[in-house]
């Protein structure tokens, strides 16, 4: 991974404007921060809701074969030995002899030159790190006790395959989804929110008959190129890459990684992976559990292949927020957030034109009708103008101004984030106004 240049401007923009409106905080700020691990403040924590909301959306609820799961961070050394994770989730690491700085190995520019301190040579040979964070479950700290924080939610899915498909009456193809933190003890955490120790990944394994997994391994790759342009994001910044042979891993057919254009080049979002039977038979032979699918219509049982959409929430938000961030010139200055409406965390803003005044009753009254349906910000504070400004920074699609001619007329003032137009609409018909714009 290159590491961002900090005096990128947009990288620079994105980072203050996190800041300054609530969006990302560095953790433990008062403390000096901690160790690149991120608080998702007030706007934030929206926006990176309704990034999983919209996955959840696409891959649970509009499809009847695949269903959610919300499995346990902390797990027994068994799943990892299972998966292979003890033995090869790891990361060559080289230290520099001259500054004492430590790197990935595989992503440095220059396998010869240090990246903090220039010197060259003068790295250690490379040592295999394990990522996953170790921990004691329970009070006494003896083998027995050893937990590991997961560092995928997929496995969750693996060994909660026969109760699935025993209790949700599920026949392949079906998938098993998950929307949830995972943790990797990440060498050179970096660039914002892009890597960091502690993320949330949302991932679906799609299990289905041997013979037909390459066809939906294809549709898989096709179905997430899809959500990520059908949410708005720039058609000519987002890629499927397929994996070069020498990237596979050993029991995947078939990789391809959707790729972002960040300011620092192309970079991975999700991964789409083929990967056969190896999971399942993998936990079936450490655990001794059938982990197979008894088909009635051939009457033989056999282990389905798994296609894997793997993403990043923490990422993809990160990436929704730099392709939507424009800073307008001209006849009005502004920063707006072209947020899709889906993914914009708030949908409309009430703002009475001034405060403590007779306009404060009908505000209020519009606030409580929108929020039933709507996450809906109330400012009654500075100029009009200015606070257009600070809902066009946080993405809000809709401003509603209640004002003095309001309580002649009944009727308020809708002004679009991206348009800046403005209309007037009667009090009673701002809501259905809003649904069809929001549909
Ligand atoms: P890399 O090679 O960049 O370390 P990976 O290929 O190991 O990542 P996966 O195991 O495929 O990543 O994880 C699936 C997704 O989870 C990634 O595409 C990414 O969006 C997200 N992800 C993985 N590691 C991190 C991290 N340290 N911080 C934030 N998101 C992450």
């Amino acid at each position: 991974m290159t590491r961002m240049n900090e005096a990128d401007p947009l990288f620079e923009a994105i980072v203050n404007l996190s800041k300054r409106r609530g969006i990302v905080f560095p953790s433990a700020d008062i403390y000096g921060g901690f160790r690149s691990t991120y608080d998702y403040g007030p706007i934030g924590v929206l926006l990176l809701r309704n990034v999983k909301d919209a996955w959840w959306e696409s891959m649970v609820q509009k499809r009847h074969e695949v269903v959610g799961l919300d499995a346990s961070i902390l797990s027994p050394p068994q799943v990892w030995e299972a998966s292979g994770h003890l033995a090869n989730f790891t990361d060559p690491l080289v230290d520099c002899k001259e500054c004492g700085n430590r790197f990935r190995e595989d992503k440095l520019e220059d396998p010869n030159a240090c990246p903090n301190c220039k010197a060259k040579g003068s790295f250690t040979e490379a040592r295999q790190f394990n990522l996953m964070f170790e921990t004691q479950a329970g009070p006494v700290a003896d083998a027995g006790a050893v937990a590991y924080l997961r560092p995928e939610t997929a496995q969750g899915m693996f060994i909660n395959f026969a109760n699935v498909l025993n209790t949700s009456r599920k026949k392949p193809p079906f998938g098993i989804a998950q929307v949830g933190k995972s943790f990797r003890n990440e060498i050179t955490p970096g660039n914002f929110v892009f890597r960091t120790r502690e993320f949330e990944q949302m991932e679906m394994e799609y299990f289905v008959p041997p013979d037909d997994a390459e066809k939906w391994y294809e549709y898989w790759c096709q179905e997430r190129m899809d959500w990520y342009l059908n949410l708005g994001m720039t058609a000519d910044k987002v890629r499927l890459r397929p994996h070069d042979d020498d990237e596979l891993s050993h029991y995947s057919s078939g990789t391809s990684d959707v790729e972002y254009m960040f300011p620092w080049g192309w970079d991975e979002l999700e991964g789409i992976a083929n990967r056969g039977d190896f999971d399942l038979t993998q936990h079936a032979e450490h655990s001794g559990q059938k982990l197979d699918y008894f088909d009635p219509t051939t009457d033989t049982r056999w282990t389905p292949h798994v296609i894997e959409p793997a993403a990043g929430a923490t990422r993809t938000m990160m990436a929704f927020l730099i392709d939507a961030y424009t800073e307008e010139t001209g006849e009005t200055e502004r920063t707006v957030l072209r947020l899709h409406h889906k993914l914009a965390p708030y949908k409309v803003a009430v703002l009475p034109l001034s405060k403590k005044s007779e306009l404060e009753g009908p505000a209020q009254k519009l606030f409580d009708e929108l929020a039933q349906v709507y996450m809906c910000d109330y400012d009654q504070t500075q100029a009009i103008g200015k606070r257009y400004r600070r809902q066009d920074e946080i993405g809000t699609p809709y401003c509603v101004t209640v004002d003095f001619d309001t309580l002649e007329d009944q009727a308020v003032t809708i002004r679009s984030r991206d348009s800046m137009e403005q209309e007037r609409v009667s009090l009673d018909k701002v809501l259905p106004w809003l649904n069809d714009k929001l549909s």
